[in-house]
């Protein structure tokens, strides 16, 4: 297929008025208010991916026997455009988030889509939409999704597929900003199976984990975060970050990649530390050890990581064997270092070694 498309660009003709925009950019949220375009690629097994377009955002009609609507066929990206200080815009490895939407595709049994495409449509919308990037702290949080598209009842493979991205302006995630979490250790749900599609960024793995995130806000905590489905005692990341260990010798730990999404914060960081000298072991983990090493002394901190958040510092952790506090209850220096490295880069105050950034 076409690895590169020419996108018609269609601008909304009664955009938003700028002291509506600024009003809404005041105080963002998150994932409530958008932009006013949103970019689209279509699939059918006849043409391939075409009908690439950026136009006013609008409702999809969609058949009531359209295949995601019943089978969950559906594929989605998350990532973020930054406000640089010069007024200039950048990604943050975009190029990671097109590999990975293309393992989700062949995972779910998707039609791929070319990455060149998947950049260009992201790149297409920051650049028509650009106002919408809030300044400061905030940020233009980038959605790409992938749904199935075939009026069809029998289950397997949809034979079209609608490419889309839309954005939303975006303050902090957590209320506080990067206050610590309390986390909730799910023990009666499981998030992902070997052999399943926990290593992929499908809509159905959220549905799933909903049931155990209410059980971590009735317990009073921030978030759920799941053990493997076979033992049930390793460690493997939240509803939608992941997790990292950091210990007194310095060294940090967090869990192996395989039923775990493969975060591009968690790469982003194990690189910066390695690149610092810092030893980094991906390997099993489990909620005995942890609570153990808290209160031995031999676990410093506990952190969470992902695009919306960046670093969220975990201060107790809860479960029905009992609680406990990491690091007294209170951000680490270690998880807050690597929460500025980062968001220096992204925000292209601080050298970029990897060369992780794009400007659009
Ligand atoms: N795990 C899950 C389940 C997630 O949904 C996310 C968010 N994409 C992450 C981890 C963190 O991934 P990333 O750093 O690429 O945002």
């Amino acid at each position: 297929g076409a690895t590169s498309l020419t996108f018609d660009v269609q601008p909304a003709a009664e955009p938003t008025q700028a002291t509506v925009r600024a009003e809404k950019l005041a105080n963002p949220g998150f994932g409530r208010v958008f932009t006013d375009h949103m970019a689209m690629v279509s699939y059918n097994q006849a043409e391939g991916w075409h009908g690439a377009r950026v136009a006013a955002r609008a409702s999809f009609p969609l058949d009531p026997a359209t295949a995601v609507l019943h089978y969950a066929q559906e594929i989605f990206e998350g990532l973020k455009a930054y406000k640089r200080d010069d007024g200039g815009v950048n990604l943050f490895r975009p190029d990671a988030n097109a590999r990975r939407f293309r393992n989700s595709a062949e995972r779910m049994a998707m039609a791929p889509l070319p990455e060149t495409v998947f950049i260009e449509a992201i790149e297409q919308l920051v650049r028509i939409d650009q106002d919408w990037i809030p300044g400061g702290e905030g940020s233009l949080y980038l959605r790409p999704f992938m749904i199935a598209n075939e009026v069809f009842l029998g289950v397997k493979p949809s034979a079209a597929y609608i490419f889309a991205v839309i954005a939303s302006p975006v303050g902090s995630y957590f209320k506080g900003g990067p206050a610590p979490i309390s986390i909730w250790v799910s023990e009666n749900y499981t998030r992902a199976a070997v052999g399943g599609t926990g290593a992929v960024k499908c809509g159905g793995n959220y549905a799933a984990s909903l049931r155990a995130q209410a059980e971590a806000i009735d317990r009073g905590c921030d978030q759920v975060v799941f053990l493997d489905a076979i033992e049930r005692r390793y460690v493997e990341e939240l509803g939608g970050m992941n997790v990292f260990f950091v210990f007194d010798d310095g060294s940090l730990s967090t869990p192996p990649l395989g039923t775990i999404l493969p975060g591009i914060t968690r790469d982003s960081i194990i690189t910066l530390a390695r690149d610092s000298g810092t030893p980094v072991r991906e390997e099993p983990y489990t909620i005995d050890q942890w609570r153990g090493d808290a209160a031995s002394g031999k676990l410093r901190e506990a952190f969470a990581c992902g695009t919306a958040a960046v670093i969220s510092p975990i201060g107790k952790v809860c479960s029905a064997h009992g609680d406990f506090t990491i690091n007294g209850g209170v951000a680490g220096s270690v998880a807050m270092g690597f929460r500025k490295k980062l968001v220096d880069i992204q925000y292209g105050r601080a050298t970029d070694p990897h060369r992780w950034t794009r400007k659009v």
